[in-house]
């Protein structure tokens, strides 16, 4: 009753509008519910009430959580009621980094990703080779280094399979692609050719290109790729939302691709078929922004800014990965003397960059994963805040792979998040193997470190930077908690003192992902006043073996009070 009068009570008419709401109160003690989620184990990740039975939802948004007796008080005739059949219900999740265009048209590639050995791999592009006679490129992605002899693949491999038309597999990591003879003819790479800038073309002892293609070398081909029309791209990103739906994925973080995409993406919106929010970021490369940088992202803040579609800052990158030896190390790479990796940018340029998009209010958001790397983004984010006397623009660091003992608790204390993806923390030896050999005991030690940042006061926001591996939030958690491959091993965990709690994985895939796009004043939790985005799942991962979290299914997606997803 007293919300009904605050909301309704009107100064100029006073005694009118109490009449009308006595006369309400009579009829209908509550505001009536389009929906209401009864029957169910709800986690809210509101800290003052963390567990419900019911969430009652109006106009897009949650009217009331709280006790089945209670919330079905907004039943109403043309209320639909779902029963949760007493299965756990949780906000929508949230990934703070994906490439959601790219992931969308990866989709009808081939995908390396579960293969696990060589075999398997050729396996793959053998069969779609055979079922794709007409393709004019064979692509695919998803392979990782320990999958071949030496840590790197060989192009010898694909000629076997795919002699006459060029292939083009980018590396599960998206830092490095393995190509074939025919791609390297196209491009016009031999011997003769040399290392593009912030690249490198892998060689044999003769000096013959092997087919690996290091960082901006792998673009020497794929600048050859036909683009996709806007039709396809379009029709891609229909297939993404079918899988983002499917697995209960309502909010993510666009690191690369989408700003580009905002009129696809928008399109979608205006007919009703966007079932993902989205908080897009643009892309800025070395030496940093350009008048038309500026231009274009303040047109596309004027113009999308609502719950759907929002401008989510700045993406930088800063180094390569620690697998291939690219990410930028404060000392050699194991059995590497000299290679520290290395930096894509001047530290000046980078510093002054971060500075620039700081003093505009502009939240940053660096690829870093090497040591080196983590540390320069650490200083531009103290200076930059600083600079700009803007505490919260909430600056995060991409993957942070191997961070320095000594920068851990600066994460908490500059109020810098920490973007992780556990699933790049998978301890399968196929994943990780060349992570480890190259990082070396010491490094391994800090490897993916969350729990350090945790315990230092940072926040954490988990995702996936699909397709660096898959979207599914459900595999990356139980990681998260286990830190075991999906197998199971090693017995105990890898480095198990970076183990979190499954609390705090499920906050960092709700509120925490909600908090680093600006958004948890209306997301990230089951609280009165936000968006209606909520999944129902087929188990209660609080209850079961952690090592099963993996095999969770979505039953029903809610986002903003619309079933977009019914598996029930
Ligand atoms: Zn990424």
């Amino acid at each position: 009753m007293i919300e009904i009068m605050r909301t309704r009570l009107n100064p100029s008419s006073l005694l009118p509008a109490a009449i009308l709401l006595l006369s309400a109160a009579c009829s209908s003690p509550r505001p009536a519910a389009d929906s209401i989620v009864t029957n169910a184990r709800a986690y809210t990740v509101d800290a003052g009430k963390p567990w419900a039975e019911a969430v009652a939802v109006r106009d897009g948004r949650i009217l009331a959580v709280g006790s089945a007796k209670d919330v079905l008080r907004h039943r109403a005739e043309g209320t639909t009621v779902v029963d949760a059949g007493g299965r756990l219900v949780l906000p929508g999740l949230a990934d703070s980094h994906v490439h959601f265009v790219s992931g969308s048209l990866n989709l009808s590639h081939i995908d390396l990703a579960p293969a696990k050995t060589l075999e398997e791999i050729l396996d793959r592009i053998r069969a779609f080779v055979r079922d794709n006679p007409e393709a004019a490129w064979i692509q695919g992605r998803g392979w990782m280094y320990p999958q071949f002899p030496g840590n790197m693949p060989h192009k010898r491999f694909l000629d076997e399979i795919v002699p006459y038309r060029p292939a083009y597999m980018r590396c599960a990591d998206g830092h490095s692609s393995w190509v074939n003879s025919r791609a390297l003819a196209l491009a016009g790479i031999d011997r003769r050719t040399e290392d593009p800038e912030n690249g490198r073309i892998v060689r044999d002892e003769q000096g013959e290109p092997t087919g690996a293609l290091l960082e901006s070398a792998a673009h020497l081909v794929s600048k050859l790729i036909p683009e996709p029309t806007p039709e396809e791209t379009l029709a891609a990103i229909r297939r993404g939302l079918g899988e983002t739906a499917r697995l209960g994925v309502v909010l993510v973080h666009g690191m690369g691709g989408e700003f580009e995409a905002l009129d696809l993406f928008d399109k979608l919106r205006r007919e009703g078929s966007l079932t993902t929010r989205l908080s897009v970021s643009m892309w800025v490369d070395a030496p940093g922004p350009t008048d038309k940088d500026w231009k274009a992202y303040e047109d596309a803040a004027a113009k999308f800014h609502d719950e759907w579609i929002s401008l989510g800052g700045i993406k930088l990158m800063l180094d390569g990965v620690i697998d291939s030896g690219t990410g930028a190390m404060l000392d050699p790479y194991e059995g590497q003397r000299g290679n520290k990796g290395q930096l894509f940018w001047e530290p000046e340029a980078y510093m002054k960059a971060v500075a620039a998009f700081n003093a505009r209010g502009l939240q940053v958001s660096t690829h870093s994963i090497g040591d080196a790397a983590i540390r320069l983004s650490l200083d531009a984010y103290e200076q930059g805040v600083r600079a700009a006397g803007n505490p919260d623009v909430r600056n995060k660091i991409e993957h942070a792979e191997d961070i320095a003992a000594a920068d851990i608790a600066r994460f908490g204390r500059l109020g810098v998040i920490g973007s992780f993806q556990p699933l790049h923390a998978n301890p399968d030896p196929a994943w990780i193997g060349s992570w480890i050999k190259n990082a070396g005991p010491e490094r391994e030690q800090r490897a993916f470190a969350w729990k350090a940042v945790l315990d230092g006061g940072g926040r954490l926001a988990f995702g996936s930077d699909w397709p660096v591996v898959t979207i599914d939030p459900w595999p990356a958690i139980q990681v998260a908690v286990t830190r075991q491959a999906l197998d199971g091993l090693p017995a105990g965990g890898w480095l198990p003192q970076h183990k979190v709690q499954l609390a705090d994985a499920v906050y960092a895939y709700t509120m925490g992902g909600a908090y680093a796009m600006h958004r948890e004043k209306d997301e990230g939790s089951l609280e009165r006043g936000k968006l209606a985005d909520l999944i129902l799942v087929s188990q209660n991962i609080f209850e079961i073996d952690p090592h099963r979290i993996a095999e969770t299914k979505v039953l029903l997606t809610m986002v903003g009070g619309k079933i977009v997803y019914d598996a029930r």
